[in-house]
């Protein structure tokens, strides 16, 4: 184990490579982002792991719907991430491990945005559905279709904003993972484009690997959208009903980063290699 002094040192010197690595300024368009990045970062010390923060769009009633950067964007070879939550706005517990992780220490080894709330209306209304009555996890431009009821699919494919904002964002990034967080049918679907890793996810998270069928009405998904139309692949993550927030706040995040490499500040290679 390495000694606080050690561990300040190796920080320390993580975050000198970091702004190095951010230092040089060719004239090119990736420059005003790094300089962005960069700005972002010296604006809110309270959240020192964010590097940037994007507003993704707005929710039928006008809420803004957010998503934040962490981790290392400008380094090569890292994995791009992006972690969803609470597309379902009476599932609301599982926001509480992105914003873990956007409030907690920085991170390194990925390249990761986290959008806790998809669905700040339903959210705030505690249903299921946006303010339009519609699931949003049914809205999708991929296999949709005219559904009512529970699965309300809207008045036409993404006809709500709040799936125009999501995807947009996601056809900009288009990351090599997704995951999309819901509730409560606890299990990781494994009957998925990419089942090895379905499975890893599975056993870091300590959920049973499950095959979901969208209750029967597998259309107008986001993750089958994303997968169909992109290299990445994006996996659907179910957390039980009643999740704690010890399991949500304090493993989960550690999990999540484990999963794809990642660690907080550099600081858990040696002691998770240890371990
Ligand atoms: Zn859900």
């Amino acid at each position: 184990m390495p000694t606080p002094t050690t561990r300040t040192a190796v920080l320390v010197s993580l975050l000198l490579t970091a702004t190095l690595l951010a230092l040089p300024a060719p004239a090119t368009a990736d420059t005003t982002r790094t300089g962005q990045v960069l700005a972002a970062a010296l604006a809110r010390e309270d959240q020192p792991a964010v590097v940037a923060r994007r507003k993704l769009g707005e929710s039928v009633e006008g809420r803004p719907i957010m998503a934040y950067r962490l981790g290392e964007p400008a380094r090569r070879g890292v994995p791009s991430v992006v972690l969803i939550a609470t597309m379902h706005g009476d599932e609301r517990r599982t926001r509480w491990l992105l914003q873990t992780l956007r409030d907690g220490d920085p991170v390194v080894g990925i390249d990761l945005w986290v959008v806790p709330t998809f669905n700040p209306d339903g959210l705030a209304a505690d249903t299921r559905a946006n303010a339009n009555g519609v699931d949003l996890n049914r809205n999708w431009p991929y296999r949709w279709r005219d559904l009512d009821g529970r699965y309300e699919s809207g008045s036409g494919p993404a006809s709500e904003p709040e799936t125009q904002a999501v995807m947009a964002f996601l056809k900009k990034v288009q990351p090599q993972r997704i995951l999309s967080f819901h509730q409560p049918l606890k299990g990781v679907d494994t009957d998925t484009k990419d089942r090895a890793f379905a499975r890893r996810v599975a056993k870091k998270l300590h959920l049973p690997e499950k095959t979901f069928d969208c209750g029967g009405t597998c259309y107008g998904t986001m993750t089958s959208w994303y997968n169909h139309h992109f290299d990445g692949s994006a996996l659907t993550v179910e957390y039980g009903r009643t999740p704690t927030r010890k399991r949500l706040v304090k493993r989960a995040p550690r999990q999540v980063l484990r999963i794809f490499g990642a660690a907080y500040g550099g600081l858990e290679w040696g002691a998770d290699e240890a371990a």
